[in-house]
């Protein structure tokens, strides 16, 4: 999977954001989470190339932008324009988005950005009611090619058909919560927003468990490694793994290279 950090650190803005996994590896090397810094090495990384003058990232990948911040925090609003930019060049790539301040995008698109790029998908982050009916009605008016949610740490049921019924949310993901202080995860929750996506024909991608998994009643305690193998068995994927091409590993089904292209219609193997 390929990530780019350009800017690391963050500030805690909802629910989902208690057991922060970046604020968990922080505490391990005594940094201070809440200091957003652009990063010396890295913030440039579409553009790095090899020795023979190739992009290290190849042509037709799926970069996921800032895993250790928020892409649209304000701290970073003067460094944005530089990550435009780079996305600009690498038009051959598909740069995945995600946010918890979807309030704060229309502000921050470039002149030029129209009605969205196509190598710029935006997945909003809802861990439960409250934040879906915050977030999702700004998503769907947003102007982008490609909208997703994501649904994690799934921390409660989370009814979204009248966003999923306006056509315009090409996928939703779930999964639970890992690293200290984890929350349970229930499999009825995960059931609740596959069916609501099987209604709407809409995408859904159950990618891990997260460390406490509820179902019938019963709390189970599972491993990081079992945790995706685990959610492919529970069957709630929409399309559903057929047996041949179950995956369970870090292949995706569609182009059978990184399953973090979700495996979505525009991923690399289109
Ligand atoms: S928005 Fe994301 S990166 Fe920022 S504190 Fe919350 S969970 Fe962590």
């Amino acid at each position: 999977m390929n990530t780019w950090n350009p800017w690391h650190g963050c500030k805690k803005v909802s629910e989902g954001c208690l057991n922060c996994y970046m604020y968990y590896l922080d505490r391990k090397r005594n940094v201070d989470s809440t200091v957003v810094h652009r990063l010396k090495n890295g913030y440039d990384l579409p553009l790095k190339k090899d020795r023979y003058g190739n992009y290290k990232i190849k042509s037709g990948e799926t970069v996921f932008v800032c895993l250790t911040s928020d892409f649209f925090i304000d701290e970073a609003d003067e460094w944005r324009k530089d990550a435009w930019d780079i996305m600009r060049i690498r038009k051959d790539v598909k740069f995945q988005l995600m946010t918890k301040r979807p309030e704060r995008i229309k502000a921050c698109l470039p002149e030029d950005w129209g009605d969205g790029w196509d190598n710029v998908a935006l997945d909003v982050t809802t861990e439960n009611q409250r934040r879906a009916d915050e977030r999702l009605p700004i998503l769907l008016e947003l102007p982008f090619k490609t909208r997703g949610i994501t649904a994690a740490p799934l921390l409660s049921e989370i009814r979204i058909e009248k966003y999923l019924a306006q056509s315009k949310i090409d996928s939703v993901t779930a999964g639970g919560e890992n690293y200290d202080g984890a929350r349970i995860c229930s499999y009825e929750w995960v059931k609740s927003l596959y069916d609501q996506c099987v209604e709407y024909d809409v995408e859904f991608e159950f990618f891990e468990t997260g460390a406490k998994f509820m179902k019938d009643g019963k709390v189970y305690n599972i491993p990081r490694l079992l945790q995706r193998e685990q959610a492919v068995k529970s069957g709630l994927n929409y399309p559903p793994y057929d047996a041949k091409n179950v995956v369970i590993t870090d292949k995706c089904r569609r182009c059978e290279k990184r399953y973090m292209c979700k495996g979505r219609k525009d991923c690399a193997g289109k």
